[in-house]
């Protein structure tokens, strides 16, 4: 068994559309970043990396290369994810917490779950996400933007 934490940060903006877990949540606002900016699937990419001291999402999609412009982030999740199943490598469960002011993540938090779990090819009861807000404090507080963890267990599939 191998455990990893990933965390991610995107700033709010007009003109985009809202990506959490590879689902599309209406908003007034987006999220600025290279690719489609979802930080819950940045967040969970990195912790499933980290489990497997395999370097992290920047490493394997630079935000340099062109490549990765308006990415699909869960396309990037399951690309990763696929260099833990190389390593033979399963993903045994994933937590993660979305905390911003606004929107509401609880609505949207089955779709996201489903869509994750499909992703890594696991059960939706191993795959929990949770909203908070930061009870107006700092940055997040004054909704400037997102901030996700994420934790994945992993173990080796021996064969
Ligand atoms: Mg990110």
């Amino acid at each position: 068994m191998r455990i990893g934490i990933g965390y991610d940060s995107h700033r709010f903006v007009e003109g985009r559309r809202l990506i959490l877990g590879g689902i599309e949540i209406p908003y007034q606002l987006g999220l600025a970043g290279h690719s489609d900016a979802d930080a819950i699937a940045h967040a969970v990419t990195d912790a499933l990396l980290g489990a497997a001291a395999l370097g992290d999402i920047g490493t394997h999609f630079p935000p340099a290369d062109e490549r990765w412009r308006d990415a699909d982030s869960m396309m990037l999740l399951s690309a990763a994810y696929q260099l833990l199943e190389e390593q033979n490598y399963q993903a045994v469960n994933v937590d993660v917490t979305v905390i911003c002011e606004a929107p509401k993540i609880g609505p949207h938090v089955p779709a996201i779950r489903e869509r994750i779990a499909r992703v890594l090819g696991i059960a939706t009861g191993q795959v929990s996400v949770k909203g908070k807000t930061n009870e107006g404090m700092g940055w997040i507080g004054r909704g400037e933007g997102i901030a996700v963890m994420a934790v994945a267990l992993v173990n080796t599939i021996d064969d």
